[in-house]
């Protein structure tokens, strides 16, 4: 969904108007001012980028980095289901003997 910016030519503010279609009127009411003498500026960052471009975009050591941190987590520990099951074994009590 496109973003529009304007530029008031009263006081030079610049107010930005999300619109759901792509026609766009030519000017607007100014946001800070109220005046109507206002100019369509167009903006590099107008359009909301998508999902799959935003994650295209990342920087490739991104998935590195999210590994190192998975990895450093106790939850990555490859022995910690070993060590929960002895210490399991050795809080539980004796076997009844007799
Ligand atoms: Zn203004």
């Amino acid at each position: 969904m496109p973003i529009y910016e304007y530029r008031c030519r009263s006081c030079q503010h610049k107010s930005s108007k999300l619109w759901r279609n792509f026609s766009p009127p030519e000017s607007i009411h100014c946001e800070h001012c109220g005046d109507g003498d206002t100019t369509r500026v167009i903006s590099s960052v107008a359009f909301h980028k998508s999902l799959s471009t935003r994650l295209g975009e990342l920087d490739p050591r991104y998935d590195k980095m999210v590994d190192a941190a998975a990895a450093s987590t106790a939850e990555a520990d490859p022995n910690r289901f070993l060590g929960r099951d002895i210490q399991r074994m050795s809080e539980a009590p004796e076997p009844p003997s007799g």
